[in-house]
């Protein structure tokens, strides 16, 4: 079966054609500055063959130009749009309504629609392109694929805040956590490498990029992970501030007189990485910066450093017992040094690192030191394949 898998922003498309017989990827590109002046990249095995300027008033018109390119008599990888056997839809918040992935239905649109209270940025983009999709493809079956079904399995103590139960009850507010896809990806992969069942197995999965988090996978299933309600909880990342005290808001509130909101964009947009290093929210600048002897650069790169290592003591601590810790996404897959830094705190634990195989990027390896007492991986993500088995699985079930 051939599933294109979609992830829609508020004004992009990021898409990709995946023949499942072999897992092979036929085409991938994005489609940006939706409802602006628009961009369209367009690559298959042959390389960049579309990456120009192109009207794009909304999402039904970059939709359909991807079909176009896919099914281009030149460029094209398949012949016709029939050849694409179902379309697999990411969608961020899955809140409290969907405990797994689903075919679209009218009532599961329903519920993505009454979830945009709790994910306002991420939701209104996902049904846009979950519409734009059953206007070109009316026949092809979708299915949605949630980043936060993963962490439905939290116990009571994890899930809830320490906060009194109405507004659990009355406004769901709880912990959902994010990047599910990726950390059931990472740890699944994980177990393969260890020839293992995910079962007999405790695994602690640092997804590190722009935005990070890391999540206790207990037995295979999530047992705590570090954002929250938003995906605003936890580590320090590139523009987000993380886990603060609470009352910072209202304190901030009360001497400027700055509203809530504009506080929370702050918090999501302004802060982090990049207003402590005054610099840039990408790592990569901030140890250029750091290296060149900038203070509040190497500020910002130890509160990253701190971060990742309190949540993986913290989650060593709920757990423990240890079989594996995995490293992905952009800094988890490319950021030795970060990886090293890290882990040689729990040297003191049995744990320790072969520097020789950590001295590389973007791969698929296992970086554990001699006689190390927990294995310790570098497992690139393919949240992509991910959503593409859960489709194929649910729409050969139908
Ligand atoms: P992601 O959100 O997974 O795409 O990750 C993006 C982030 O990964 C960037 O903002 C960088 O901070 C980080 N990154 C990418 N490449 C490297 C690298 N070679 N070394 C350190 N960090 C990197």
């Amino acid at each position: 079966m051939i599933i294109l898998v979609v992830n829609t922003g508020s004004s992009s498309l990021k898409y990709q054609l995946i023949n499942m017989d072999d897992n092979s990827v036929l085409a991938k590109g994005l489609c940006e500055r939706i409802g602006e002046d628009g961009h369209m990249n367009y690559k298959t095995d042959a390389g960049t063959v579309f990456d120009h300027d192109v009207p794009l008033p909304d999402h039904g018109v970059a939709m359909q130009l991807v079909i176009n390119a896919l099914t281009d008599p030149e460029h094209g990888v398949i012949a016709d749009m029939n050849e694409i056997g179902a379309v697999g839809h990411r969608i961020v918040q899955g809140g409290y309504l969907f405990d797994k992935s689903e075919i679209i239905t009218d009532e599961v649109e329903a519920g993505i629609e009454e979830l945009c209270t709790i994910g306002p940025l991420h939701n209104p983009p996902a049904l846009v392109g979950i519409r734009a999709c059953k206007k070109v493809l009316p026949d092809t079956p979708g299915v949605v694929v949630f980043d936060t079904t993963f962490h439905r399995t939290m116990p009571d103590e994890c899930k809830y805040y320490a906060i009194p139960w109405e507004y659990a009850e009355k406004y769901h507010v709880q912990r959902y956590g994010a990047h599910g896809t990726s950390h059931r990806y990472v740890s699944e992969r994980c177990a393969e490498l260890m020839g293992k069942d995910p079962k007999d197995l405790n695994i602690i999965t640092c997804h590190l990029g722009n935005g990070s988090s890391i999540t206790a996978v207990k037995g295979g299933k999530c047992y705590d992970t570090s954002m929250g309600l938003t995906p605003l909880e936890g580590l320090v990342m590139g523009t987000r501030c993380g886990s603060i005290d609470p009352t910072v808001v209202s304190f901030i509130y009360e001497q400027t007189g700055m509203p809530v909101k504009e506080i929370t964009d702050m918090m999501t947009k302004k802060s982090g990485l990049l207003a402590v290093s005054e610099i840039s929210g990408d790592v990569r600048d901030v140890c250029i910066a750091e290296a060149k002897g900038n203070h509040k650069a190497h500020v910002a790169r130890e509160m990253l450093l701190r971060s990742v290592k309190r949540f993986i003591g913290a989650y060593i601590a709920e757990l423990g017992q240890v079989d594996a810790i995995v490293f992905t996404a952009g800094i988890g897959e490319n950021d030795a040094e970060l990886r090293e830094k890290v882990m040689d705190n729990f040297g003191f634990m049995g744990i320790t690192i072969d520097k020789k195989k950590n001295d590389c990027r973007g791969k698929e390896v296992e970086i554990t030191g001699k006689d190390s007492k927990v294995r310790v991986f570098i497992i690139p993500t393919n949240e992509e394949l991910m959503i593409a088995k859960d489709t194929q699985a649910l729409v050969e079930a139908m």
